[in-house]
């Protein structure tokens, strides 16, 4: 099958019903529920985009396998050109979205690519874990799947081990073998898109210990699986937010669950790691995982970032805020950020790293630069919004009081901007920064920006550790020896 189109995925997730609970109920059709009905519809769209002639040749690429055209995300970049044909297709897609859907399906293709990519890495346990691995590639590529994934274990007790938890399987992890598969017990956090996806691929972030091994599984398991339930957090749409209110919270919000593995039969073929916790621990230092996902999120991240400084823009030019040079300073910072965003991307591609089979990759160090600090850039311009926007974030009128003849005429009056910018425009504007900015879906967003790569703290500090520091530590020792003795 070439790439989908928006009605085949949601026809998909309508042919796989799904244990999903939200606010205490199952949901009977993923693709009607109020909470999730838009935002399926919004990657529905994506999946269009790749059949409209306008973005086809930048989304798609033709399978080595099938001939027909696959997504760019699973091409294995050979030259600099193929990197900005991918960064090209990253923007496209997160363009559509406003940087608003960080799990968009490119994502986790980006995942798969890289570990195809490494099948080396996971022949090391045996050949047909590897074999698996390219099998699971292929067949996502040629169906255009959209996976999610959860990769950490519950907030239970962090200062144990998944193997010191009070039960055993607690986090998730394996039960017994049988022939037929493995058997998997235990819960997962946190999968993003994961009510409406296909299938969910599963790994972990470095940290296992000893003692860890039946956590230390790698497999892909389809969202239908018997036993494999998922419970949402609450939604922040029910489906009542108006688009002028909420403009963004009625669009793009992401769902976020809980996966809970009841003795869920994995079939070996499905399965990549397996009671390993080197070769589990060994997925992010050993594969182009960061390599790969830091250039598509990072791209996304561009875009969000974009989006919200030229909404703290608007916001100051509606009113001419932006005449105070207080304002202009922190507009000027924030697009600073901006540039440094691209230059880190664009330099990523350009000192690509060859690898012994001809592929390329982006080079790592100033994606995980931005990795580690997108968590304080995002929240920075995040409040910048805030005290740019002032009372006028909070003081908007709905949608409804414009409808109303007894008001509408206050309302015409006392909202409208400087020279005129009509009320019903000035609103728009100020919602949709409160959606970003101060609603419940904006409060999300900044957590995301913060966690959804890992830990910042950890981030920033497995830079420094993984830092070759010769380059400081020269500079320093020639400008000690130029100080001589006292
Ligand atoms: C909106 C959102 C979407 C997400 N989407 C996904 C997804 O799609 N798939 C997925 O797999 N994950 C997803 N994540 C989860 C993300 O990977 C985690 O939030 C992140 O790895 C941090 O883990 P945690 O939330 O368990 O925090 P914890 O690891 O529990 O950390 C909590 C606090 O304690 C500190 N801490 C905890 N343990 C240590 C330690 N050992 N050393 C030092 N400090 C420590 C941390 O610094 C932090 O301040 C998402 C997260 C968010 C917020």
């Amino acid at each position: 099958m070439p790439v989908r189109t928006g009605k085949q995925f949601i026809e998909g997730l309508r042919a796989r019903p799904r244990d999903v609970w939200v606010r205490g109920e199952r949901v009977a059709d993923v693709t009607a529920h109020p909470a999730f009905k838009r935002p399926v519809e919004r990657l529905a769209g994506l999946y269009d985009m790749q059949h409209d002639p306008k973005y086809a040749d930048v989304l798609t690429y033709t399978s080595p396998s099938s001939g027909k055209p696959v997504g760019t995300a699973f091409m294995a970049p050979k030259s600099h050109a193929d990197l900005v044909k991918r960064r090209n297709a990253f923007q496209v897609w997160s363009e559509a979205t406003f940087g608003l859907m960080g799990r968009s399906p490119d994502f986790m293709n980006t995942v798969l690519l890289a570990f195809a990519e490494a099948k080396e890495v996971f022949a090391r346990d045996g050949q047909k874990y590897a074999d698996n691995l390219i099998k699971y590639y292929e067949y996502v590529r040629e169906n255009d799947l959209f996976l999610s994934h959860a990769l950490i274990s519950p907030q239970t007790d962090r200062s144990k081990t998944s193997s010191e938890q009070v039960d055993p399987h607690l986090h998730m992890g394996v039960v017994k073998e049988t022939p037929e598969g493995i058997v998997i017990r235990g819960a997962r956090m946190l999968a993003t898109m994961g009510p409406i996806c296909d299938e969910m691929l599963i790994y972990n972030l470095p940290g296992l210990r000893p003692g860890d091994e039946p956590h230390a599984v790698a497999f892909a398991v389809p969202v239908d699986a018997p036993g494999l339930r998922q419970i949402c957090r609450e939604p922040y749409n029910w489906g009542e937010r108006a688009d002028y209110d909420h403009p963004l919270a009625a669009n793009f919000e992401e769902c976020d669950s809980l996966l809970i593995f009841n003795d869920v039969l994995i079939p070996w073929e499905r399965v990549f790691i397996y009671n390993n916790v080197n070769l589990a621990n060994a997925l992010y230092p050993d594969t182009a995982l960061r390599n790969h996902t830091g250039h598509q999120t990072n791209v996304r991240a561009m875009v969000k970032m974009r989006f919200a400084v030229g909404l703290a823009q608007a916001l100051a030019r509606s009113v001419k805020t932006d005449q105070f040079l207080h304002v202009q300073e922190k507009l000027g910072e924030c697009m600073s950020y901006v540039e440094l965003i691209k230059s880190a991307i664009v330099r990523a591609e350009f000192e690509h790293d060859v690898l012994p089979n001809g592929h390329v990759r982006t080079t790592l160090a100033p994606l995980q630069a931005l990795r580690g600090l997108l968590p304080t850039f995002y929240p920075r311009v995040i409040e910048v919004l805030q005290i740019i926007g002032a009372g006028g974030l909070l003081m908007t009128p709905s949608g409804a009081d414009f409808a109303a003849p007894e008001i509408a005429g206050d309302v015409a009056k006392f909202y409208q901007g400087a020279d005129g910018f009509p009320s019903v425009d000035r609103a728009r504007l100020f919602k949709l920064a409160w959606d970003l900015a101060g609603d419940s879906f904006g409060m999300r967003q900044l957590q995301y920006e913060r966690f959804y790569a890992g830990d910042p703290i950890r981030i920033l500090a497995m830079t420094y550790l993984g830092t070759d520091d010769r380059d400081y530590k020269a500079l320093v020792d020639r400008a000690i020896s130029i100080a001589g003795n006292p």
